[in-house]
């Protein structure tokens, strides 16, 4: 029997209304669980909280402790695959920082909800329990981290909250779905060619993402860089476009030591560096990192992740590497694999 180990983290899967009627993260993930009656389904279920909060208050430093709670639970070779739910405002950011450490082949799949727990329509459930039997299936070894929502299985890097209250709350523009999941049951379609995980950091050093406007000046670089930035991500406009104040900045912080990694505000496509005039040829030229198909908050823990655990001249290597994203279609290897 498969046996998946379910962490509780918070988020709108596990909300209810307070006195004043704000949703707050209450539910713990036993609560969840029983709502789902995963009971039947022949898989072994065991369940522990980490934090029951919403996912907007978390700190690099509680996305770094989940992810800790991921590689312990993992340390018990009679686990099949972890599932970890969690809000679905920065649930891109720890699945990403997952995938990046994640050196097993057993899968962790993230789950949440749009709609509160306390809602008779909550998707909550519905996710929970496709999420599980992702986690408990053999298929999704070698997946690496993935999100498991609205019916559809995402692979972590370059997913993204796409939609503000929709049950189809995620999208991946880079490679678009792994598969999809109807009432517990996988197809899988594609599988991600998932570069060299990094080794798990300690800590991660602060790494601040800095929006490109019409108007936008410096500033707000030059205070990221004061309050201790050791990396920046800029927010840029169209395919990695800047103006001259943000390559000046940019050169600035390369020379001493701050890396500078160009994603862009585009909800679709690449990084390319097309134009000057403080376009991403400038940047590049001046030694900005693209960020390719990853948007600023993925390439945020992408970059934090990177100065966490490599030396300086590593750095550019890994964010290469790692903004590289591809899948190929998923064979089924014999009947039981369908
Ligand atoms: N809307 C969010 C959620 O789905 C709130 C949060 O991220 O905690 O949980």
């Amino acid at each position: 029997m498969s046996k998946v180990v379910v962490l509780g983290t918070g988020g709108t899967i596990a909300s209810r209304n307070n006195p004043a009627g704000h949703a707050v993260a209450s539910d713990d993930v036993s609560a969840l669980l029983d709502s789902v009656g995963v009971a039947a389904c022949g898989i072994e279920i065991e369940s522990r909280d980490i934090l029951t909060t919403g996912s907007y208050l978390l700190t690099p430093a509680d996305q770094l402790g989940i992810v800790r709670e991921v590689l312990a639970v993992l340390c018990d070779p009679a686990v099949s695959g972890v599932v970890v739910t969690h809000g679905t405002d920065t649930m891109e950011e720890t699945a990403y920082l997952s995938d990046l450490h994640h050196a097993d082949s057993r899968p962790v799949v993230f789950t949440g909800a749009q709609i509160t727990a306390g809602e008779p329509t909550s998707d909550g459930p519905r996710n929970l329990r496709d999420a599980i039997a992702v986690a408990a299936d053999r298929r999704s070894h070698d997946l690496g981290t993935t999100i498991a929502f609205d019916g559809l299985l995402f692979p972590a890097a370059a997913t993204r909250k796409r939609h503000t209250t929709a049950l189809d709350a995620f999208d991946n523009g880079a490679t678009g779905p792994l598969g999809r999941v109807d009432t517990g049951v996988l197809t899988l379609l594609a599988r991600p060619v998932r570069p060299q995980p990094l080794p798990f950091p300690k800590e991660l050093p602060r790494v601040d993402i800095v929006a490109v406007y019409p108007g936008a000046d410096r500033t707000l670089l030059d205070a990221a860089v004061h309050a201790g930035s050791r990396g920046i991500v800029l927010e840029a406009t169209g395919i990695g476009n800047a103006n001259l104040a943000f390559v000046d900045g940019a050169r600035e912080c390369i020379t001493n030591g701050i890396p500078v990694v160009v994603a862009t505000r585009v909800a679709g496509g690449d990084i390319m560096p097309r134009y000057g005039n403080g376009g991403g040829a400038d940047l590049a030229e001046v030694g900005a990192l693209p960020a390719g198909l990853l948007r600023p908050a993925q390439a945020r823990v992408l970059l934090a992740s990177a100065l966490a655990v490599a030396s300086p001249s590593e750095i550019a290597g890994i964010v290469r590497t790692h903004t590289h994203l591809t899948v190929v279609p998923y064979t089924p290897v014999n009947q039981t694999d369908t």
